[in-house]
């Protein structure tokens, strides 16, 4: 694996085989047991500590991270603390996984329902988040009660690893969370989803291994979360308060180097106020430092990796060669290597790429339109639902649009929803499942009808 700022080789990292992975499995299904029968408490206490360790450990996790992931020092200290946050939310939720007494039908019987731990579970995460995928998916899985084998992305291992090695310290019981490292994900894959003492897939990834994973549980019928890409609107009125708009939009949009999956992938913004906000947002952007995350005042690292960059390029100018016209950047960065420049594409028309397709880089395509209903249209004409975004000042229209996008996430007049508390995931091809809330816990918990004859 290699260091995106630079290519250069950052470590060598175990490459386990099938019988290995499944060792793992196994390890996970011995662990279940003694995990499961211990209280919520008991579990909260050591989920606690892990979260503890991690923010006493933020700096070296986050030097761990800008190194593997290339984000900007800052945002890698942002997403340890996000990561963090989850361990802690769901360490509470654990203890309030409450049952429900019933009123009877029948006068001689009662009816309760309880709800349990549902297994061994299995994650599949990316390389965008490397830190807050994993403990969002670990922290709800092993809060209700149920055992972990996770496989990160090839290019984000250490991460991983080190959130492993933390909760270690923080007292988790061997078997209990396992890090499997492999460059073939589809073997893993394949050993997760054959194996019945996996009762939970949860996945956050593109949309094609989503559904490829869907297919393969079927046979086991396993409980499955899906978190899949998304191709987020964000409209911007006439009437929205226009500072706080392309704050909104910078924070969202660059964050990251455009690599997440809520990132604003469309930005439709009204004819009365298109110009201003062009030539604003273009200005602004001008303003981003590009460099290597550990230099001081970047705030935007380089991508992933090669494919990462040619993705954009190919989409960049697609866009142009069917009339957009470029604002600001749009080509690769000077630095070389996977750097990006910072763009802004004006004149963006349905028929081209990026309209449908996630580009997951820095480039901020805009969109003109004129009335509510027509954004409302373009926005929900695709086949993914992940998040939206407005910003307008009119109360009426926010309700409007909350209700009317079709997603599982509506921002309004803000940039960044994301949070521990609140429940995340999409609808249409955007997957299944939600994570985090009080929901989160509901992906690894099986409700269970008692009924007792008096
Ligand atoms: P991205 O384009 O963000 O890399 P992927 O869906 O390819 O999205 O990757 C997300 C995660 O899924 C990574 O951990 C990757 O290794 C894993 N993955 C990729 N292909 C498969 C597969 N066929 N089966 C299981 N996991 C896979």
């Amino acid at each position: 694996m290699v260091n995106p700022a630079t290519g250069e080789p950052l470590a060598n990292v175990a490459d386990l085989s099938r019988p290995q992975i499944e060792a793992a499995v196994e390890a996970a299904s011995q662990a279940l047991g003694p995990w499961s029968a211990k209280t919520a408490h008991e579990r909260a206490a050591i989920l606690k500590r892990w979260s503890a360790l991690i923010m006493a450990n933020q700096e070296a996790l986050a030097q761990i991270m800008t190194a593997e992931q290339g984000k900007p020092l800052a945002e890698a200290r942002g997403e340890t603390a996000f990561g963090a946050s989850f361990l802690e939310w769901f360490s509470e939720e654990a203890k309030r996984a409450y049952g429900d007494v019933i009123p009877t039908a029948f006068a001689g019987k009662r009816y309760f329902t309880i709800r349990q731990a549902a297994g061994v579970a299995a994650a599949i995460t990316p390389w965008n988040f490397p830190i807050a995928m994993l403990a969002r998916k670990a922290a709800a899985a092993l809060a209700a009660g149920c055992t972990m084998v996770a496989k990160p992305a090839a290019e984000t291992p250490l991460c991983a690893l080190a959130l492993a090695q933390l909760g270690h310290e923080a007292g988790l019981p061997p078997g209990v969370f396992n890090i499997v490292t492999t460059t073939r994900a589809g073997e893993a894959g394949e050993v997760f989803c054959q194996s019945p003492k996996v009762r939970v897939l949860s996945f956050t990834g593109s949309t094609a291994v989503g559904k490829q994973l869907y297919r393969q549980c079927a046979d086991t019928s396993k409980k499955l979360a899906l978190e899949l890409g998304g191709n987020a609107p964000l409209l911007v009125f006439d009437d929205a308060d226009m500072d706080r708009a392309i704050e909104g939009v910078m924070a969202n949009k660059y964050r990251n180097a455009g690599q997440t999956c809520v990132c604003a992938n469309r930005i439709f913004v009204q004819s009365g106020i298109y110009e201003t906000f062009a030539a604003r947002l273009t200005h602004a952007v001008a303003k981003l430092t590009v460099g290597g995350g550990t230099e001081p005042g970047v705030m935007i690292g380089p991508l992933i990796n090669t494919k990462a960059v040619e993705k954009v390029d190919r989409l960049v100018n697609d866009a142009v060669s069917k009339g957009a016209k470029v604002r600001i950047g749009g080509a690769r960065h000077g630095r070389g290597g996977y750097f990006y420049q910072p763009t802004v594409l004006d004149s963006i028309v349905p028929g081209m790429n990026v309209m449908s397709e996630e580009i997951f880089g820095p480039v901020a395509p805009l969109i003109r339109f004129d009335s509510e209903s027509s954004a409302i249209a373009m926005a929900n004409d695709v086949s993914v639902g992940l998040a939206a975004y407005a910003f307008t000042r009119d109360l009426s229209r926010s309700i409007r649009l909350a209700e009317a996008l079709q997603v599982g996430i509506v921002s309004l007049n803000d940039g960044l929803p994301s949070v521990a508390v609140a429940p995340f995931g999409g609808v249409k091809d955007s997957g299944l499942g939600r994570e985090g809330g009080r929901q989160g816990l509901d992906e690894y918990m099986d409700t269970k009808f008692v009924c007792i004859g008096l």
